[in-house]
């Protein structure tokens, strides 16, 4: 085991986060693309933990929506209620 630079799928697993991030050095982050392309069970990890994080950033990003264009919005829709109501 004194290949440092052999990366496994465990050493994906724990550099995921960083990875997808891109706050890993730029040789970690090369020798994590390697193994990736070839290993079919990291690229399917990978793959749907980006799909999850560009949810969660279409969702944090209606989230993160100015409160005073909220408040209008809401206000807005409340009214447009009322005007069917009547
Ligand atoms: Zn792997």
């Amino acid at each position: 085991m004194t290949h440092e630079h052999d990366i496994t799928c465990q050493n994906i697993i724990e550099n995921l986060n960083a990875y997808i991030d891109g706050e890993l050095d730029k040789a970690l982050y090369a020798e994590i693309e390697a193994h990736i392309q070839s290993c079919p069970d990291c690229r399917i990890v990978v793959n749907t933990l980006k799909k999850t994080i560009e949810l969660c950033k279409n969702a944090d990003s209606e989230a993160s929506l100015p409160v005073e264009t909220r408040h209008r919005l809401f206000a807005k829709l409340n009214l447009e209620d009322y005007d069917k109501k009547d």
